[in-house]
């Protein structure tokens, strides 16, 4: 039996690792992908205190082995369900079953997908919801960037430095992302900004060769690209959970006060949890306060 079994290998669920072992724990941590979350799509990270620039994949590594140093257990194995039974926790995965006596749910939130035909077919054949993994099969070619958060606006800025050209297709004519990065986009030659306007139809045959967008009006434009990097945000993935925890309507798992789920001994941390502020560094305090409660809480 564990004492605590975190599950997600993101920021969240390696800090809640880090705490829970320091505090003389028994902890494995499930993960049903690589370790890191988000962040290992990251090519620069900029906003964690005290590192001025790391890259996402490098922190991840650096918090993995920290945990593994620290004696953690961390199993690639997808969690397919929780149960309760009274004070001992259930986790099935898709290997196995565990008992502990807490749980942290550190899922995350995976890539939104816009919802268009053809996406899915055309994955690795053009479509990629990862700048920094795929945008060096792009070099010298035309690429297009969807999206207006910091996520779309540093995969163009990123992209504007490999790809010939970068089309920036963005639903509004305002960016939620950082301002700073704005500005820098608007200082690139090789960047087009396509606002007010909506990707509606991916074109080519076996790859991707164009596609089409549609602006507010209706009008439609065809722009030619080898490549279309979809940064629409992130969905959390908490369904698995959803008989034994209450969600919010989105699917982010509701708390009472930013720890604590509707059953006692089930905790969350970080994107999965519906919260104003998804950053890394709330996704640390976050795994911080759940590992530190669960230790509190736990008998
Ligand atoms: P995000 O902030 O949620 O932005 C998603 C963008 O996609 C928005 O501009 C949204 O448009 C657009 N969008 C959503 N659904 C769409 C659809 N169906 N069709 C077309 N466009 C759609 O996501 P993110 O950029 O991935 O960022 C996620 C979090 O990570 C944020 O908190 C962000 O600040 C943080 N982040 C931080 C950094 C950093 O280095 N500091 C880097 C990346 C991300 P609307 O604006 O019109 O809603």
């Amino acid at each position: 039996m564990y004492d605590i079994i975190i599950i997600g290998a993101g920021p969240a669920g390696l800090t809640a690792a880090i705490y829970g072992l320091r505090a003389g724990k028994n902890v494995l941590v499930l993960e049903s992908k690589a370790f890191g979350g988000q962040i290992i799509n990251a090519e620069k990270v900029e906003n964690y205190p005290g590192i001025a620039e790391i890259s996402g994949a490098q922190l991840a590594t650096n918090m993995y082995n920290q945990v593994k140093e620290l004696g953690g257990d961390i199993k690639f194995e997808k969690a397919i369900g929780i149960e309760q039974n009274n004070e001992t926790k259930i986790v099935k995965t898709d290997e196995g079953e565990y008992q502990t006596k807490a749980i942290i749910l550190a899922t995350g939130a995976e890539n939104r997908k816009l919802g268009i035909p053809r996406e899915d077919e055309l994955i690795g054949k053009g479509v990629s919801y990862c700048a920094t993994c795929d945008g060096h099969f792009y070099k010298d070619k035309d690429v297009v960037v969807v999206g207006g958060g910091s996520t779309a606006l540093q995969d163009a800025l990123y992209l504007s430095n490999l790809a010939n050209k970068v089309y920036l297709v963005h639903r509004r004519d305002e960016f939620r992302g950082e301002h700073a990065y704005v500005e820098e986009i608007k200082k690139k030659t090789n960047v087009e900004l396509v606002l007010k306007s909506n990707v509606v139809k991916l074109l080519g045959e076996p790859k991707l060769t164009a596609v089409i967008v549609a602006n507010d009006a209706g009008t439609e434009r065809e722009i030619p690209a080898d490549g279309i990097f979809i940064a629409v945000g992130y969905v959390p993935q908490n369904q698995d959970f959803a008989k034994v925890i209450d969600l919010d309507e989105a699917g982010y798992i509701a708390t009472s006060d930013g720890v604590h789920t509707s059953i006692p001994g089930i905790y969350v941390a970080g994107d999965a949890r519906a919260k104003e502020l998804k950053q890394l560094t709330t996704a640390v305090s976050d795994g911080s306060i759940a590992a530190d409660t669960a230790v509190k809480e736990i008998k």
